[in-house]
């Protein structure tokens, strides 16, 4: 069995740490077997992430977090960046081109821009094969019951669920997790292709509704109000 956290955020977009803190934080202070840097918008540090792994013990995933019309859009095993500004379907369509999955992002998170339930089943119904999964547990929710409509969402959609941290500081990374069969990069993109990934809920320490207060803090007085 291995784990994987797949929504992370460096300092190329809205979170605090480098790329190189990040692949070093997760191999030694965790037990993921593969992560993606995913920023807003980008998808150059997560090609960094990917040549960088070789000198760590985690393994890396290029991915990134597109800002479509309609809502957050998480896009993994991407090789071209797709650009922000397109409706959810053709974005989810172009991701497909260049290879990659996409995947519903906090679907209905009242604090970032995210697709609503009614959206996302009418382009599961219209569109079947083109969503390759659903963030049902999403760790860097204020409230963690916020959640409960994501997984109920996994149910009526049948869409395979994950678990990712969304995190912007180290101390996040891995504290929500997606378990699968297997460990390398290969083993992790046959199992969300195939329905067999399991999304392990958040666990997280008290501190880190202060830690993520204060992050949101200094975002709210930068005025960038709109990205998770
Ligand atoms: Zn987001
Ligand atoms: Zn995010």
């Amino acid at each position: 069995m291995g784990f994987a956290d797949l929504h992370i955020h460096s300092i190329a977009s809205d979170g605090t740490a480098t790329v190189a803190a990040i692949l070093a934080y997760a191999s030694d202070h965790t037990d993921l077997d593969v992560i993606a840097v995913t920023d807003h918008d980008q998808l150059e540090s997560s090609l960094i992430a990917c040549d960088m792994a070789a000198r760590f013990r985690v393994q890396a995933v290029p991915g990134m977090e597109i800002s479509t019309s309609e809502g957050h859009l998480l896009a993994l095993f991407l090789s071209t960046p797709v650009p922000a500004g397109m409706s959810f379907v053709e974005t989810a369509e172009r991701v497909r081109l260049f290879g990659g999955l996409p995947i519903v992002a906090h679907p209905m998170d009242p604090m970032a821009r995210s697709i609503g339930s009614r959206r996302l089943r009418e382009i599961v119904r219209q569109y079947p094969g083109l969503l390759a999964g659903i963030e049902t547990d999403n760790g860097s929710q204020l409230d963690l019951r916020t959640n409960r409509t994501s997984q109920r969402l996994r149910w009526d959609t049948g869409l395979p669920g994950l678990g990712c941290s969304d995190a912007h500081i180290l101390s996040a990374i891995g504290n929500t997790r997606t378990a699968f069969i297997g460990h390398s990069v290969a083993d992790l993109r046959r199992a969300i292709e195939h329905g067999e990934v399991v999304p392990v809920p958040t666990r997280r320490p008290a501190r880190f509704m202060y830690q993520h207060l204060w992050r949101l803090a200094l975002r709210y007085g930068l005025g960038r109000i709109d990205e998770a």
